[in-house]
């Protein structure tokens, strides 16, 4: 029987003398080399899977996701705005940003001209669509503005393929703007969840649980904050999962931390970027 040697190696191995069945083996737990994970090409409507085996990852975008290709480009878009609605734009210019939410952002820039976060507040829809209306002006001249960074859209696909990860957006942008860039790089359709959005807080401490409460509504579910994976580049990332009781990646694609700087700030798990797909899925997997 020629198929029996095939049945042999791929099912029950047969003790030789007899020819009968052996006794079955033992698994072996997966080694790193067979990584437990999926592949990608999975089946088109993947099984359900219990509710406390799901994970949703909260995305920060910028430095994670994209950059800007031309540093500084957010003060290029937000200095002009700031200037026609305050007459000033503080001390925005000297500021490093990264990490902070757009509300936050603001608010400290304006401080020291007499401006409070509830003058802030008040015109922040105002804010939002002049920023945006700003952004798309000098973002549509069909020059490449933001470029993703290595891997993203692999390890996007790959992780909306597998049944146990949703992906949604946990950013200090203020949200028309977070899916402007989603979508000047392809990327707005991965994130069907509801996620939390810069104008809404002065403290990115206070988005994962703003992000979790409509995302479990949005699921009819209760996960638990450790079901919720932050993925950042800065320590505010890291704070803001530790604050509300998520895991948290940190990855080495921002331009404002060094490697030791973030792993002080003791996130769960440290990725270099996103270009290892299984090595992301890996990492995700053993929170
Ligand atoms: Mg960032």
């Amino acid at each position: 029987m020629g198929d029996e040697r095939v049945e042999v190696e791929t099912a029950r191995p047969r003790d030789e003398a007899t020819g009968r069945d052996a006794e079955p083996i033992t698994p072996v737990p997966a080694s790193p080399r067979h990584p437990v994970s999926p592949s990608p090409r999975l089946p088109v409507s993947p099984p359900p899977i219990p509710s406390s085996d799901l994970r949703v990852l909260l995305w920060d975008i910028d430095g994670t996701l994209i950059r800007s290709i031309k540093t500084g480009a957010y003060k290029d878009y937000t200095i002009p705005v700031l200037e026609e609605i305050f007459g000033t734009s503080g001390r925005l210019a000297g500021m490093r940003v990264s990490g902070m939410t757009d509300l936050q952002i603001i608010v400290e820039a304006l401080s020291e001209e007499g401006f409070t976060h509830d003058d802030v507040r008040d015109q922040i829809h105002h804010l939002s669509k002049r920023l945006t209306a700003e952004a798309k002006r000098i973002t549509g001249s069909g020059e490449p503005f933001f470029e993703l960074l290595p891997g993203v859209t692999q390890t996007l696909q790959a992780l909306d393929d597998h049944p146990r990860y949703h992906s949604a957006l946990l950013t200090g942008n203020i949200e028309p703007m977070a899916y402007l860039k989603m979508d000047l790089v392809g990327l707005d359709h991965f994130f069907k969840l509801p996620g939390a959005f810069g104008e809404e807080s002065h403290e990115r401490r206070d988005l994962p649980e703003r992000a979790a409460g409509r995302i479990n509504e949005h699921l009819q579910l209760d996960l638990s904050p450790k079901q919720f994976v932050v993925i950042g580049d800065t320590p505010n990332d890291i704070d803001c999962a530790k604050h509300f009781g998520a895991r948290s990646v940190v990855v080495g694609t921002g331009r404002f931390y060094s490697t030791e700087e973030l792993l002080a700030c003791e996130p769960d798990a440290w990725v270099k970027d996103l270009s290892d797909t299984e090595l992301v899925i890996r990492t995700l997997d053993s929170l």
